[in-house]
């Protein structure tokens, strides 16, 4: 079963009018080949038809954790080309209906998300063409189901760098910054699984596309904040076996650990960066606060579902580990 938590996985700011051209390239990212409807359709069906779960439990245990994630994703992409539909405020309710208050929606590029779906989003790509099971792989053989989804993985951020260039409102820029970091987290996992599983050292493809997360302002704080490294369990203690997939000297992307290297964080914990943590939720909220971007002065996040427990993989020795 899922746990339902009533939030986004990452804070969307308002966009100052309704845009619906940009929500239609943030749909791509839902709906397209490579959108959040494919990844969480593709490793839900892989999780559910999973076999040798015992024998394969890190493995069963990544799929299944990644699948519920892309839920999420689903939900956070959604509620971006809601907000860029719509613009910040609610609708106006005195509109003279007979002046035609929406002409301009003849010239957005999806008018169906105005006259079919009324500003909401829908599981279409850009050109309002329809998601379809066909996107869906699950073959019944392990290694063939992870290497689709490390190509799946890769082509998705290759998709959302190309998103994020044709956009500027801040709306759709940070639900590309902030996936493009959760993507290369799952990329990465998918490579360590193959390179368990066959010994070849696929992480060496990394990262594939080489995107500098560096120049992406968008990027940092999920970058500082440890995004990049963490694969959730969103406070279940099932599923912890995921770390088995990786052992502790071993580091994501290249490119990430060139990008973040200098980052306050690392300097603060003298960690060797990056590792891939494996990240279990408190088991009640707390009502701590802490900065969240060194570039956003006034943000601050309330961290009561924040603060998730932090676990390196292998050394379950914190209090939140503890706990279970
Ligand atoms: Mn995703
Ligand atoms: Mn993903």
């Amino acid at each position: 079963m899922f746990m339902r938590i009533d939030r986004l996985q990452a804070e969307l700011p308002q966009p100052k009018k309704p845009n619906p051209n940009a929500a239609a390239a943030l749909q791509e990212l839902l709906g397209g080949k490579y959108g959040e409807m494919s990844t969480l359709g593709n490793y839900m069906f892989q999780s559910f038809n999973f076999r040798n779960r015992e024998k394969l439990k890190p493995f069963y245990g990544l799929v299944s954790t990644i699948f519920s994630e892309e839920l999420g994703h689903v939900e956070l992409v959604s509620h971006g080309v809601s907000m860029l539909n719509n613009g910040p405020g609610n609708p106006k309710e005195d509109v003279d209906i007979s002046k035609a208050p929406f002409e301009e929606m003849q010239d957005v590029r999806l008018a169906g998300s105005f006259v079919s779906y009324g500003g909401g989003a829908a599981p279409v790509n850009s050109n309002s063409m329809s998601w379809n099971v066909d996107m869906v792989t699950t073959t019944g053989n392990l290694i063939m189901d992870l290497l689709h989804n490390f190509h799946l993985e890769c082509g998705a951020r290759l998709h959302k760098l190309r998103v994020y260039e044709t956009l500027k409102e801040p709306t759709g820029r940070e639900v590309c910054g902030y996936l493009l970091v959760r993507g290369s987290v799952h990329a990465h996992a998918y490579a360590l699984a193959l390179k368990k599983l066959t010994g070849v050292a696929i992480e060496r493809m990394l990262p594939t596309p080489n995107i500098p997360l560096a120049n992406i302002p968008e990027c940092q704080k999920y970058l500082d904040e440890g995004s990049h490294r963490r694969l959730y369990r969103f406070g279940s203690p099932d599923y912890a076996e995921v770390a088995g997939v990786w052992s502790n000297d071993e580091v994501t992307c290249p490119a990430i650990r060139q990008a973040r290297s200098k980052s306050s964080m690392a300097r603060r914990t003298g960690a060797k960066w990056p590792i891939l943590w494996a990240t279990t939720a408190p088991s009640r909220p707390t009502t701590r606060r802490r900065k969240c971007s060194r570039s956003q002065r006034s943000c601050t996040r309330r961290a009561a579902e924040y603060s998730w427990g932090e676990a390196r993989a292998h050394t379950p020795t914190t209090p939140a580990m503890a706990q279970q």
